[in-house]
C-alpha cells in the first residue's frame, strides 16, 4: 500500500495565531514541531496497516516546516513547491493507494478557525466551485478523486472535519480543535496524536473506495477577492471574467483546469 501524507498547519491542535505559523517568529518552533509530531502519528498508524511505501508533502507557506529528522524511515519528504498546479498534493497519482490530509483547516469566510482561509489569507474572501463554499481540503480532494485515489483521514479543526463529512461522510476525521472568533478550544497533544495514529490505521484497514469524492462533470469556480485589484487583474486569466467588481468567473470541465486557474489568479 502507498499513502499520499498532505500537511498544512493552521488545523494542528491549538494553532491560533498567525506567528504561530510563520517561521520568523518566536512561536513558530512549538507549532513546526507539532505539526511534525502529527504528521509522525499519522506514518505510524498508515505503517502499521500495511503501508509500505509513504509520501509527505509538507504544504504550508514556504513548504519548509517539517523536521525531516523525526519522520519514520522510508518516508519521503516534498519540500518547497514544484509550480506544478497540484500545489499541496503534488506527485500524487494513481499509484497510490489513498491520501491523507494533517492539519487542514476551515475555508476562506468560515467562523471555524480564527485562520480560516482558502489558498491565500491575503487575497481570497471566499471562493465557491458550483455554488459549493471551497476549501483546500474540498480542491485537493478532487484531484485525488480525479486520480482514482481515495481520501481516507483528515485531522484540523471541527469546522473542515464537518465540511469533509457533508461532502462524504465515508471519510475518517479528528476534530483537533473549535474555533470561537479569535480563538481556539483544543484537545491535549498528546491525546490528539495518539487519536490520529489509531484512526488513520482504522481508516486504511476499512473500505476505501467509498471515501472518493465525486467528481463534477464541469466546474464553475467563482473567487470572490478582498480587493478589486486583484480581481480585476485575475480577470484576464484566459476565458475568467469579471462578474462584479471584486468576483472572478472561470468555468472549465476539467479539475486541472479549475487548479491551473487557482495556481496563476491566486
Ligand atoms: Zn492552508
Amino acid at each position: 500500500m502507498k499513502v499520499y501524507i498532505s500537511a498544512d498547519i493552521e488545523g494542528i491542535t491549538g494553532a491560533t495565531h498567525w506567528n504561530e505559523t510563520d517561521k520568523n517568529k518566536s512561536d513558530y518552533l512549538e507549532f513546526q514541531n507539532r505539526m511534525t509530531d502529527e504528521v509522525v502519528s499519522a506514518c505510524q498508524g498508515a505503517f502499521s496497516a500495511g503501508a509500505k511505501e509513504i509520501w509527505v508533502k509538507d504544504a504550508h507557506d514556504s513548504g519548509r516546516n517539517i523536521l525531516a529528522e523525526k519522520l519514520p524511515k522510508n518516508v519521503k519528504l516534498i519540500r518547497g513547491w514544484s509550480g506544478h498546479p497540484f500545489m499541496m498534493v503534488q506527485e500524487l497519482d494513481d499509484s497510490f493507494d489513498a491520501l491523507i490530509m494533517i492539519g487542514y483547516h476551515a475555508r476562506a469566510g468560515s467562523g471555524g478557525n480564527p485562520l480560516a482561509h482558502t489558498m491565500s489569507s491575503s487575497k481570497i474572501d471566499t471562493m465557491t466551485i458550483n455554488d459549493q463554499w471551497t476549501s483546500e481540503f474540498y480542491l485537493h480532494g478532487l484531484v485525488a478523486a480525479s486520480l482514482n485515489v481515495p481520501l481516507v483521514f483528515l485531522s484540523g479543526d471541527i469546522d473542515i472535519c464537518k465540511e469533509v463529512s457533508e461532502v462524504n461522510h465515508h471519510i475518517a476525521t479528528h476534530a483537533t480543535m473549535l474555533g470561537v472568533g479569535n480563538s481556539t478550544i483544543s484537545m491535549q497533544p498528546t491525546e490528539s496524536r495518539k487519536a490520529i495514529k489509531e484512526k488513520v490505521k482504522k481508516a486504511l484497514s476499512g473500505n476505501l473506495i467509498n471515501r472518493l469524492l465525486s467528481v463534477p462533470e464541469s466546474f464553475q469556480v467563482k473567487v470572490r477577492y478582498m480587493k478589486q485589484v486583484d480581481a480585476y487583474r485575475a480577470s484576464h486569466y484566459p476565458s475568467a471574467k469579471l462578474i462584479d467588481s471584486k468576483t472572478v468567473l472561470f468555468q472549465c470541465t476539467d479539475i486541472m483546469d479549475v487548479m491551473t486557474f487557482v495556481l496563476f489568479a491566486v
